[in-house]
């Protein structure tokens, strides 16, 4: 098991790895170099931020079985791809906020794949190993906004709409994991991946024949039953098996806890 964080360390962000109660950051730029160690902190005086920093986050829509089933709609044929600007990330802890022109901002917790390398059109059988690991992610979604537009950029673009974290396991298999998303306290949706219509390896390898990936880009892998609204001052957490729990807090204005 291998806990991938970054962090602020003299506020400046820094990549890391989450050793129980102490954080060894690594020297050079990104996850690249995990073997060459600069510092060791202490974990809980660190700042955790967003554990990637993606050129694009690409979203996949309808990809539960029992979400499709509470929508009575069909199963799509092909993943339903759509993006969601990297501006839109944050991190652990970090507000999301609730913009002026929304009447209807919803939760929908996600498994997060963070790609390792620049891949493109890569087999089935080969997609694991482009993999650097896996987080939770919250694809907010403006949903009055999304009914309005046709199309979801603007509904699920707004600057702080892509919690993710708190941080990448490395070492999962993600194909049947407890998957909760918690409102207040109470749990709202609970699913397992195994319930994917598509799998995280065939996701994987159909987005790259699409487009080209880099280092560091996130997949969010769709949504389970149970989506639901969110109002100013409540608490959201993401808890994936094997991963943990990724927590933020609505807001009316920016600031981060
Ligand atoms: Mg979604």
């Amino acid at each position: 098991m291998m806990r991938l964080v970054r962090f602020l360390a003299q506020n400046r962000p820094a990549y890391g790895i989450l050793d129980n109660d102490e954080v060894v950051e690594l020297d050079g730029e990104g996850y690249a170099s995990p073997l060459s160690r600069r510092a060791i902190h202490r974990a809980a005086e660190v700042r955790l931020l967003a554990p990637c920093v993606p050129t694009k986050v690409v979203a996949v829509g309808l990809n539960y079985r029992d979400h499709a089933k509470e929508l009575g709609m069909a199963v799509p044929e092909n993943p339903v791809l759509f993006l969601k600007p990297p501006t839109a990330v944050i991190g652990p802890g970090d507000n999301i906020i609730y913009p002026a022109m929304s009447r209807q901002v919803d939760y929908e917790g996600e498994l997060g794949i963070v790609i390792r390398d620049h891949i493109s059109r890569i087999a089935l059988g080969d997609a694991r190993k482009h993999i650097l690991g896996y987080t939770c992610a919250n694809d907010v979604t403006a949903r009055d906004l999304q009914r309005q537009d046709g199309q979801w950029t603007r509904a699920k673009g707004f600057d702080t709409f892509c919690p993710v974290g708190p941080w990448i396991e490395t070492d999962l298999d993600p194909d049947d994991l407890v998957i909760e998303t918690y409102l207040n306290g109470k749990r709202m949706q609970s699913s397992r991946t195994s319930q994917f219509v598509f799998s995280v390896d065939r996701l994987v390898s159909f987005i790259s024949q699409v487009m080209t990936l880099h280092p560091g880009d996130l997949i969010i892998t769709g949504t389970p039953a149970g989506i639901g609204s969110m109002k100013p001052g409540d608490e959201v957490e993401v808890r994936i098996e094997g991963i943990g729990v990724l927590k933020n807090r609505v807001a009316i204005k920016r600031c981060s806890a």
